[in-house]
């Protein structure tokens, strides 16, 4: 088993995980179950396989979606974490704090696919910044985002500028 190590946690900060070893095979579901538990067009997940799973910091709520599986998540922020089932456990994708480092290698439930999914790509693209004249708040706007990192204490107690990027 290789040691490669994957952080990650929820938006809030109150739940980090850590998986080491070999990594984890990265996909999206269209199904609608992962629609909805995930409020998005489609769910992306990071089956766990065989590398080992360390839930760091705090401890997930579940909803079981149906009677073979349940769905870990974020009591305190919402964020979707888990999708768990007799054949193992997957991680949302977006809460690594690496997402990148885990690319999609195959979709599932393509009986739920939303048809305007394939076309995202096609779509005019706008940065952040470039809505400040419509949305000038984002000017002084101060993330309490957990960062991309493993932090000794969240929220911080001192600066809460500090970790904020
Ligand atoms: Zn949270
Ligand atoms: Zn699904």
């Amino acid at each position: 088993m290789s040691d490669v190590v994957h952080t990650g946690g929820c938006q809030c900060g109150a739940i980090r995980f850590r998986l080491v070893g070999d990594a984890p095979d990265a996909s999206i579901c269209h199904c609608r179950m992962c629609q909805k538990a995930f409020g998005a067009y489609y769910a992306p997940l990071v089956a766990a396989g065989e590398a080992e799973l360390t839930w760091t910091r705090g401890q997930l709520k579940y909803f079981h979606s149906s009677n073979h599986v349940r769905r870990g998540f974020c009591e305190n922020c919402g964020t979707p974490m888990t999708y768990e089932a007799e054949d193992g456990i997957a991680i949302s994708a977006g809460s690594f704090d690496e997402p990148g480092r885990l690319p999609p290698v195959v979709q599932f439930g393509a009986e739920g696919k939303i048809g305007f999914v394939d076309r995202l790509h096609e779509l005019p693209e706008r940065d952040t910044m470039d809505d400040i004249a419509s949305a000038p708040f984002l000017d002084d706007i101060v993330s309490y985002q957990h960062p991309d990192h493993d932090t000794e204490t969240w929220p911080p107690e001192n600066n809460p500028k500090e970790d904020e990027q």
